[in-house]
C-alpha cells in the first residue's frame, strides 16, 4: 500500500486520517521508515523541544486482583513472590528521584482496590508532595499514578492528595481482542468509563496499548491511534508485547526485529497524528534490544521512566521476560541513561514536571473561553 500523502508533507498536517495512519504503519522499506522517523523526530523538536523528561518509576506492589493473560504478575501466576513496599520505602524512593533532579515520579502497582491500599497510596502521595518541595521544585515533585481501574471516589482522593497525572492503558481499542486477553470480570466498557472518570477527577490522562498482541492487526493499531486522538488523550505509554514468565497467552509473540520496527513506527505515527502529547519510550523496548529506549526517542518519544524500585523487589515485578536493569542500582541507571539521551541529540529536562503540552494547551483554551 502506498501512503495517500507524501511523508515529507506529514509534519505540517493536522489531519492524518485512518488510511494515512495505516499506510504509514505498513511501511517496510528502510528509506520510507527513515523518512517517517525523521518527520516524527523533527516534529517533536518543533512542538516540544529537545528535552526528554524523566519519571522515576516505583513499583509499589506486585499483588494484583486481575488475571490479564499477558501479564507476569497476574493473580493466577503462583510462581511470583508477592510484595508490597512500605510507605517509608515508597517515599524514600520518590524523594531520591526529586533530589536526583528527576522532576517527576510514577507510582505503579498491580490492581488493588482494598481500603488499606487506597489509603497507603493517598498517604504516600501526600507525604511525597510535602517533603519534595525545594528551591528546585517549589511545588514538589510531579506524581503520575499507574494503578489500574478504581472508583471515581478513589481517583478524586488521590488527585486531592497531590497526584496530577494518571496512566491507564486500554491495551487495545478492539473490544473483542480486549475480551480475549482479559478473562474474568474485566470489561472494555469499564476501562472506557475509567478514562472519563480520570479526566473528571482533574488528571492529565495517559493511555496506551501493547503492540504485536497475538491476533492484533495493523488495522487495529491504526484504530488505536485514532482512538487516542478521538479521546483527546494527553500522554501515551505503549510498547511491544513480550511473552511473560509462566505465559498464559495463546498465540505467539512476533519476531523481535519485526516487533521492534512496528513498535517504533507506532511511536512515530502517534507523534505525527497527536502532535503535542507526551510519549514514553517504554522499558519494554529496551527488553527487545539494549538501545531500545534511545530508538524510541529517535522516533519521537520525549519521556523515559528510569526504575527506582528497591533492588530486592525489582525481580518480582516482571511483567514480561527479559526485563532490563534488574541488577543495576538507581545511581548506575541514572548515569547510564543520561549518556544514552545525549547520544540521541536530546538533553534531560532536569527539575521540571515536563507536563503534556497538549494538556496545557487545552487548559489555557478552557480558561480563555471562561474569561479567566
Ligand atoms: N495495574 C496497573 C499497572 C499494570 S502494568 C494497570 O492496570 O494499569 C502496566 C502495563 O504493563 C500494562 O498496562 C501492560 O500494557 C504492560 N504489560 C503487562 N504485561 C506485558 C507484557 N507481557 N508485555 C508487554 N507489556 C506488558
Amino acid at each position: 500500500m502506498t501512503p495517500t500523502v507524501s511523508i515529507e508533507e506529514l509534519p505540517a498536517r493536522t489531519d492524518l486520517d485512518r488510511d494515512a495512519i495505516l499506510a504509514l504503519l505498513s511501511l517496510s522499506d528502510p528509506e520510507g521508515i527513515e523518512r517517517l522517523r525523521l518527520a516524527a523526530f523533527d516534529l517533536t523538536t518543533r512542538l516540544i523541544g529537545d528535552e526528554v523528561h524523566y519519571r522515576g518509576l516505583v513499583e509499589i506492589s506486585n499483588i494484583c486482583a486481575c488475571d490479564c493473560c499477558y501479564c507476569g504478575i497476574r493473580k493466577g501466576n503462583r510462581d511470583v513472590e508477592r510484595y508490597t513496599l512500605s510507605r517509608e520505602q515508597v517515599v524514600e524512593s520518590a524523594l531520591w528521584s526529586a533530589e536526583a533532579g528527576y522532576g517527576s515520579c510514577v507510582l505503579q502497582a498491580g490492581e488493588r482496590r482494598d481500603p488499606s491500599f487506597v489509603a497507603l497510596i493517598e498517604e504516600c502521595v501526600r507525604e511525597i508532595k510535602e517533603r519534595s518541595v525545594s528551591d528546585a521544585l517549589p511545588e514538589g515533585i510531579g506524581i503520575t499514578l499507574s494503578l489500574g481501574e478504581q472508583s471515581p471516589k478513589t481517583y478524586e482522593r488521590w488527585r486531592a492528595a497531590g497526584a496530577h497525572r494518571y496512566l491507564l492503558r486500554i491495551e487495545t481499542s478492539n473490544p473483542e481482542l480486549f475480551t480475549r486477553i482479559h478473562p474474568g470480570a474485566q470489561r472494555f466498557e469499564t476501562r472506557m468509563r475509567a478514562l472519563g472518570d480520570l479526566r473528571d477527577a482533574g488528571f492529565q490522562v495517559g493511555t496506551g496499548v501493547m503492540i504485536g498482541l497475538p491476533g492484533q492487526t495493523l488495522a487495529d493499531l491504526a484504530d488505536d491511534v485514532c482512538f487516542f486522538r478521538s479521546r483527546d488523550i494527553d500522554m501515551i505509554g505503549m510498547g511491544p508485547y513480550i511473552t511473560a514468565p509462566n505465559n498464559a497467552m495463546g498465540g505467539r509473540m512476533m519476531r523481535r526485529a519485526a516487533l521492534l520496527s512496528l513498535a517504533l513506527k507506532m511511536i512515530a505515527v502517534t507523534r505525527l497524528a497527536l502532535r503535542d502529547v507526551n510519549i514514553a519510550s517504554t522499558t519494554a523496548l529496551q527488553a527487545l534490544v539494549p538501545d531500545g529506549r534511545e530508538r524510541g526517542i529517535l522516533y519521537g518519544a520525549n519521556v523515559v521512566m528510569p526504575n527506582l524500585t528497591p533492588r530486592e523487589a525489582r525481580k518480582n515485578y516482571q511483567l514480561y521476560e527479559g526485563k532490563p536493569c534488574i541488577e543495576e542500582t538507581r545511581t548506575e541507571c541514572s548515569g547510564c541513561l543520561e549518556r544514552r539521551i545525549l547520544s540521541c541529540g536530546r538533553r534531560v529536562g532536569w527539575n521540571s514536571w515536563g507536563d503534556s503540552r497538549h494538556y496545557m494547551a487545552r487548559e489555557s483554551e478552557r480558561c480563555t473561553q471562561h474569561g479567566a
